[in-house]
């Protein structure tokens, strides 16, 4: 257990901010692994400048292949796909929104199991995706779709060849999300555009949430960006932000009352880890979680006044390549 608890404590070398690329890191708070399968206490620093924080130590080498990332389906996958298609929906208005439409070249980089590589070509779209796990590349396979395994580092793309990427929910993973951008900025044609999105540290929710923040993910998250953060890094790799969405139902009302409710559970997001089959069902936390569910419109409300403040818990930015 000792060795759990010091497993993400610090060493004590500067490193500069992996968002903006400007700022010094300063020491900046202490948090539980938030996978129940990941123990131990994770250093934070945060940047002085943009208010982006670095997750400092390493995440362990199967962190994304144990606890909620483990294999098998989620409870209640049948019942989600109806609303999955509906966010999948949103992720291409938002793009639409941005005058990007089919007929083009899309890729998804970090595609899953390729529902929305799926549901892209369905809409059009000459759709690929890339993705790093043979689990997710063989999940795909059984629903036809055919992905290429491989990560941003080596994954085989003409430069300048794309009208779109599509990074969703995956730069915050990456270790250097500066030379992944740098890749994904060759591979777009001029004014070609990108569509990102990531967790909002800038948000009321991590504010709420503190280190039990649901999307905090603690050691999985390298970067926690703000919007600051990301657009600065964004800049530097030539891709001008044209939109910057805090509306967001995939992500943000239930990561508001997420959030709350595991201020009083002893799993945090122990619902979010009971659907993943990452947590008992029978506990003290369900029974919280029970009493807790009639907040949940009052949190899809409050989440939506955040969000039209600018203060969203994730945001989606969509950035044009310099042309
Ligand atoms: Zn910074």
């Amino acid at each position: 257990m000792a060795e759990a608890r010091t497993a993400g404590r610090a060493s004590s070398e500067p490193r500069a901010c992996t968002a903006c690329g400007a700022g010094a890191l300063r020491a900046w708070r202490t948090v539980r692994g938030s996978d129940p399968a990941l123990p131990g206490d994770y250093d934070l620093a945060r940047c002085q400048a943009c208010g982006s924080a670095v997750t400092l130590a390493p995440a362990p080498a199967a962190a994304h292949e144990e606890g909620a990332y483990g294999s098998g389906a989620p409870r209640g996958a049948p019942l989600a796909m109806p609303l999955l298609r509906a966010f999948d929906r949103h992720r291409l208005a938002l793009l639409d929104r941005a005058g990007a439409r089919p007929p083009g070249r899309l890729l998804d980089v970090g595609a899953g199991r390729g529902r929305f590589v799926a549901h892209a070509s369905a809409a059009g779209w000459a759709a690929d995706g890339i993705e790093p796990s043979r689990r997710g590349v063989e999940g795909a396979r059984a629903l036809g779709v055919e992905l290429q395994q491989a990560g941003i580092e080596d994954a085989a793309v003409a430069p300048g060849s794309l009208d779109v990427v599509s990074l969703w929910h995956v730069l915050e993973h990456l270790d250097d999300p500066a030379s992944a951008l740098e890749r994904i900025a060759g591979w777009l044609r001029p004014g070609g555009l990108l569509v990102v999105g990531v967790p909002n540290l800038g948000s009321v929710q991590a504010l709420v949430g503190s280190g039990g923040w649901y999307h905090l993910d603690v050691p999985r998250h390298r970067t926690h960006f703000t919007v600051a953060g990301l657009h600065a890094l964004l800049r530097r790799h030539g891709l001008e932000p044209v939109a910057t969405h805090h509306v967001l139902a995939e992500h943000n009302p239930f990561g508001l009352w997420q959030s709350l409710v595991s201020r009083f559970t002893r799993t945090p997001s122990w619902l979010y880890h009971a659907l993943k089959r990452n947590a008992p069902l029978r506990s003290r936390d369900a029974v919280v979680t029970l009493v807790a569910l009639p907040l949940a419109p009052v949190a899809v409300v409050a989440e939506l006044a955040f969000a039209l403040a600018r203060r969203g818990g994730a945001v989606a930015v969509v950035a044009r390549r310099a042309a």
